[in-house]
């Protein structure tokens, strides 16, 4: 089997983000490839249950969000080793953004938990299943176990 040569790590910065982190980094360290990371500011409209999505994410909330990401995506990538050029802050859609960025920089392994802040509900949080079914090279979901 190959090395993986590219192995990239999907963060939500959930209460789980710091071991799945820790599994990414393993196996970059075992596969001598290079870890990255990215994190994506969901920017679905807030939705009313009655009249639909009526109230569109404004445009400082979007950064004051953006900002916040920022700084964690910076902590988290100082405490792996991943350097700043290979720490990807984008906005739109999880599952879609982090497809088009392991394609656009030929990643080989996406990481991710098998849930993510939207908690243990599904048997395969909805991220994870979308980025499982559609991505083009590997995928590793990290069990995160209900305590
Ligand atoms: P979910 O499918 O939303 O329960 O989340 C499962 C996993 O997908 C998380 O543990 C993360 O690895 C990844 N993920 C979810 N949302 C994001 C996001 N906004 N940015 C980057 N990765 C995410």
């Amino acid at each position: 089997m190959e090395n993986y040569k590219h192995i990239l790590l999907a963060t939500d910065f959930s209460e789980h983000c710091r071991t799945i982190a820790e599994r990414a980094k393993a196996m970059a360290d075992m596969h001598r490839g290079k870890l990255s990371l990215v994190h994506i500011v969901d920017n679905l409209p807030i939705t009313d249950a009655a009249y639909g999505p009526v109230i569109p994410f404004d445009i400082d909330l979007t950064g004051q969000l953006m900002d916040a990401a920022k700084i964690r995506l910076a902590r988290l990538g100082e405490k792996f080793d991943v350097p700043k050029e290979r720490r990807w802050l984008e906005l739109g859609s999880p599952k879609t953004e982090i497809i088009r960025v392991a394609e656009a920089n030929a990643v080989d392994l996406i990481v991710v938990g098998s849930h993510g802040r939207r908690g243990l509900a599904l048997l395969l949080g909805s991220t994870a299943n979308g980025v499982l079914h559609h991505a083009s090279c590997d995928v590793l979901a990290v069990r995160i176990k209900n305590d």
